[in-house]
């Protein structure tokens, strides 16, 4: 096959997309429904139901009985579910990537990419028997042993955002199910498709129903999640905005949070970095998913007289990138996500003009023929941007790269660690000291050395610091087993059938 032409069929259906609750396809109580659109073509692929706080309601009522049992349900048997689950997901890795580039606009084989992060989250979760051991101490006085034992919380939701809909939902609902609670996903409406399609297919592994639940929606479904006294928990990904609205109605409401908001990462690239790989990496991270992706780097950080060398060979690389509709295996970037995403990222372009940035490649009216009424916008380049401009300050989430210049590595982590956000950022050096006292001393939660988008795998945990995480504990990892389980201390003790009177003392040791 010609690598001109598509891989495979788009992926096209026109039924409405509707809830999954309960194990049923259902289209609920609501009569409002919102577009979704191929981001390639512009035009209107399927409708997707608005649900209302009674389909909340139905849905949480589901999941409060099911997760009754399912936390019965011996943990080695929830993993063997996982397990099953885990090979559909690896079944069906091509239909649900063509599935995300309908959708989301994201080239086929990063959408294959995508999916194949999502199942590492699964195969991590088929380890729950381990991740669930307590600690046992024997003996903490004359005849007492104590230990601490993980519980589900019952009932937890998700709420997740339109750049990874498979990845994301898969940062949180395989590690709340294997570790007993029943889950309720709230997916982004612009590319909602594929978080039934997981559904059906956990319930084909063995899933009882009602553990997992789907209810599609807008802001009406979150603020009834966030408001219903039977959820335990609520898992965002999203803007940082949002995810602090969320961390504190959650909290207001008595609800474990952890709200993962927005980013401006940097790659900061040192006199002494080999500048081919360097520039490899910085195009595939800046420009892969057209910019939407939260560990996507968005500012270069230019030190001494690398720039001279480098801002040439990234100029060249980000007008010659193969912009085009993403089922065509040569494609390196696809269409951002809607007409509005590409009107404000253009919008952000024009503003970077008028701060007085030097833009060396522009992007705005990028025509791809035969998609002309697609959303999409060519790779863009600006140099000698500045800590005052907006384009600097603010999360593009688009093809838009900004260079600046600092001197030293003191310069470049004072810049980043005065940023807001505090997402991923990277280091490309040969010296080890240097990449030493990078991770070290540099105010953000994920950190590459030579390694442009730091994304933890699945054991390690995922999580931003400052305005980039509200909450205390990361994704997925431990951490993820952490916030869907809560702790408890057992002390027990088997007496002698010997009374010894009255006990009023505090024991001790
Ligand atoms: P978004 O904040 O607009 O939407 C995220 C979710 O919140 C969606 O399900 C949406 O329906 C819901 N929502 C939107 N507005 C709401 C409101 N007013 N009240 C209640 N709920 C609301 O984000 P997006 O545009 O879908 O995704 C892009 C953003 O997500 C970027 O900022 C990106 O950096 C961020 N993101 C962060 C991470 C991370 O790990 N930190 C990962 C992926 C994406």
């Amino acid at each position: 096959m010609s690598n001109q032409q598509p891989k495979q069929a788009a992926y096209t259906n026109s039924d409405d997309v509707l809830n999954f609750i309960n194990g049923q396809v259902v289209s609920g109580s609501s009569q409002r429904k919102q577009d979704i659109f191929n981001p390639s073509t512009g035009k209107v692929s399927r409708q997707l139901v608005l649900s209302t706080p009674e389909d909340v309601a139905t849905a949480v009522a589901a999941a409060k009985s099911a997760a009754e049992s399912w936390a019965e349900v011996a943990p080695i048997r929830r993993a063997r579910i996982m397990n099953q689950f885990l090979r559909l997901m690896n079944e069906n890795v091509d239909v649900m990537a063509a599935m995300l580039t309908a959708e989301h606009g994201k080239v086929f084989t990063d959408a294959q990419g995508e999916i194949a992060r999502a199942i590492d989250i699964i195969e991590f979760s088929c380890g729950i028997p381990q991740l669930l051991k307590g600690d046992y101490t024997d003996q903490v006085t004359a005849g007492i042993d104590n230990w601490t034992m993980r519980q589900p919380l019952g009932v937890v939701a998700g709420i997740t955002p339109f750049n990874f809909p498979c990845m994301v939902p898969c940062w949180m609902f395989p590690v709340a199910i294997a570790a007993g609670n029943s889950f309720i996903l709230k997916p982004s409406e612009r590319d909602p498709s594929v978080s039934i399609f997981m559904a059906k297919l956990f319930q084909e592994a063995g899933l009882p129903d009602g553990v997992l639940n789907v209810v599609q929606g807008d802001k009406t479904v979150v603020d009834a999640l966030l408001e219903h006294p039977d959820v335990s928990a609520i898992s965002f990904v999203g803007s940082t905005p949002i995810a602090q609205y969320i961390y504190e109605r959650g909290a207001h409401f008595g609800k474990r949070v952890q709200a993962l908001g927005g980013a401006k990462n940097h790659m900061v690239i040192m006199p002494d970095a080999d500048i081919e790989r360097t520039v490899d990496a910085l195009v595939g991270a800046a420009y892969g998913s057209a910019g939407e992706r939260c560990m996507a780097t968005s500012v270069a950080v230019l030190v001494g007289d690398i720039g001279k060398k480098i801002i040439p060979l990234l100029e060249e690389r980000a007008k010659t990138l193969k912009v085009k509709d993403g089922m065509f295996l040569d494609a390196e970037m696809g269409p951002v996500i809607t007409k509005d995403a590409q009107t404000r990222i253009e919008g952000y372009i024009a503003q970077g003009v008028a701060e007085g940035a030097d833009l060396l490649v522009d992007g705005r009216g990028f025509n791809v023929p035969g998609h002309e009424e697609g959303y999409y916008v060519g790779g863009t380049l600006f140099d000698n941007v500045t800590t005052d401009m907006k384009i600097y300050q603010e999360e593009i989430f688009g093809p838009v790269l900004v260079c600046i210049h600092v001197e030293n590595l003191g310069e470049a982590l004072d810049l980043i660690n005065n940023h807001e956000f505090g997402n991923g950022v990277s280091c490309f050096t040969s010296n080890g000291h240097t990449a030493r006292e990078f991770s070290r001393r540099v105010q953000v939660g994920m950190v590459g050395v030579n390694v442009p988008i730091p994304v933890p795998m699945s054991w390690h945990g995922f999580g931003g610091w400052k305005r980039s995480l509200f909450g205390d504990m990361h994704a997925y990892g431990e951490e993820g087993v952490r916030f869907y389980t809560k702790q408890k201390s057992i002390m027990q003790r088997w007496p002698e059938n010997i009374s010894k009177g009255n006990e009023f003392n505090m024991p001790t040791m």
